[in-house]
């Protein structure tokens, strides 16, 4: 039977769209679907428009810390409207570079909604189309919160188009990469913010010392931390700010906008999976083997709908994978090992490899080498903020089995660093690796002492 085409691909992300250029690069007659806007979340509403984003509310600590070297007469105000429209625009001339890249690549885009008829017929809209093979690159979606007075808060999807001028006071639910990314975001831009957390620290999963580290940065930074404070429902005067947020403790906290950022759901309702045979996990998302192979024979997943490593670069790489090994004869598993990642939070937080705890669970004796500083652009202005970086190796082998960081251009840092570990790099090696001076990444090549054991310091928040 002819079908319309040999891969038809739904949703135009990351992951959606390598896959898809590279299967039209190999020779593949290729469609793809999308029912927002092409891009997927990270350059629409997700990492390209924050990352913009926090570099705008940066400038309020450049101009705070500007007197110390000798500048005067600063006396900045913020237009939120600016920076807002400015960031819309970026994202709408990514959005033009996206549909060129398609359509130069020769990928076919249907706008809609895909919904599978059986397993080699998709709806897309009003449309019927047929393809051989299917790729499901949906993505995720915020999940909110189900409790009384729910529709009174946002998610990070309305975030990037809140009303001029921004809020006085900010409320943000959840301690995870987005909570205080945001929370960092309206911070700088002179928002009074309160991050809520039903736990005793931020960014759980994270490196012990690391999430310790950071959530104290953020109360120096002037972010109050509600721990171990859960909201049970949102009240407000005819649906407007302000907001009274009930506690479970029966507090009642008062703020101008409650934004939620309690974790994201796989994309996955009314696709029609149940048709095909394509299996969901217990939260969702689609089970897929190291193929990126679904549970039906002719359908793939990559990306956030998988749930595996809900990160940009690695959607990518599976969609590569995918587009290499079923058009491209040369068959390749997505490697998700050493992946790194960053918080774009203030002070920025990144990392590869193994967390501490992890080390000692899988690796039994490990090395330890930690250093704690002043970032010398501090030394001038008296500045509180502290850089911290952490070296995690192997007894047995010297091998560096992860790398962490919480300071000024972590993620920068980090990346670099990340070949060294993807190559199995020893201790040694990163000895003998000559510093640039003065940088705090030479800090990393000169960390001659591992921390006595056993463990880490306690830290204070614990
Ligand atoms: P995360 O899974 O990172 O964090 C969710 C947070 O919400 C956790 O702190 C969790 O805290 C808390 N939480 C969960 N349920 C509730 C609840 N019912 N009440 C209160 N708190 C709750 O999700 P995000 O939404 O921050 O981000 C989603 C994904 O997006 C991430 O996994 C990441 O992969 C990706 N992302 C990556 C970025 C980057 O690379 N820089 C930036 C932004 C997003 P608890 O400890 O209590 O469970």
């Amino acid at each position: 039977m002819a079908y319309d085409y040999e891969l038809f691909v739904i949703g135009a992300g990351s992951g959606g769209v390598r896959a898809s250029r590279m299967s039209a690069a190999y020779g593949v007659k290729v469609g793809i679907c999308e029912d927002f806007r092409v891009g997927g979340t990270c350059v629409i509403r997700g990492c390209v428009p924050k990352k913009l984003m926090v570099y705008g509310s940066k400038y309020a600590h450049a101009f705070e810390e500007a007197e110390a070297y000798g500048w005067s007469g600063l006396a900045p105000k913020h237009s939120w409207a600016t920076l807002r429209d400015n960031v819309g625009k970026e994202v709408d001339r990514l959005n033009g570079i996206y549909l060129r890249l398609l359509k130069d690549a020769g990928v076919t885009l249907h706008m809609g909604r895909g919904r599978f008829m059986d397993r080699h017929t998709l709806e897309v809209g009003k449309e019927t189309i047929t393809a051989e093979k299917f790729l499901i690159a949906t993505g995720g979606r915020p999940e909110m919160p189900d409790i009384p007075g729910k529709e009174f808060a946002i998610s990070s999807n309305e975030a990037f188009h809140i009303d001029d001028p921004l809020p006085k006071r900010i409320t943000v639910v959840g301690g995870g990469y987005i909570a205080v990314e945001f929370a960092g975001i309206f911070n700088g831009l002179g928002s009074k913010v309160d991050i809520v957390i039903r736990r005793d620290r931020v960014l759980r999963g994270f490196d012990e010392e690391c999430r310790t580290f950071v959530h104290e940065s953020l109360e120096k930074g002037g972010i109050r931390i509600r721990k171990e404070t859960e909201i049970v429902r949102i009240e407000a005067t005819d649906g407007k700010a302000p907001y009274k947020l009930h506690t479970k403790g029966g507090e009642v906290l008062e703020t101008d906008l409650v934004m939620y950022a309690t974790g994201r759901l796989a994309n996955t309702a009314g696709i029609g999976l149940e048709k095909v045979g394509v299996q969901v996990d217990k939260k969702g998302a689609v089970a897929v083997d190291e193929w990126s192979k679904t549970t039906a024979a002719n359908i793939w997943a990559v990306g956030d709908v998988t749930d595996r490593i809900n990160l940009t670069p690695v959607a990518i790489m599976e969609g590569h994978c995918f587009a290499d090994t079923e058009f491209g004869k040369k068959p390749r598993k997505a490697d998700h090992r050493d992946v790194p990642s960053a918080v774009f939070c203030q002070p920025e937080m990144a990392n590869v490899g193994l967390t501490e705890e992890e080390a000692r669970q899988r690796l039994g004796a490990v090395k330890v080498f930690a250093s704690t500083f002043r970032p010398m652009k501090q030394t001038l202005t008296g500045g509180e903020q502290r850089t911290f970086m952490k070296l995690i190796v192997e007894a047995a082998t010297d091998k560096v089995m992860g790398v962490h960081m919480v300071g000024d251009d972590a993620a920068e840092l980090i990346q670099g660093l990340a070949v060294a570990v993807k190559a199995g790099a020893t201790k040694a090696q990163f000895d003998a690796t000559v510093g640039i001076h003065p940088t705090a990444g030479e800090e990393f090549v000169t960390m001659r002492a591992p921390r006595p054991e056993p463990g880490p310091v306690k830290a204070a928040a614990e």
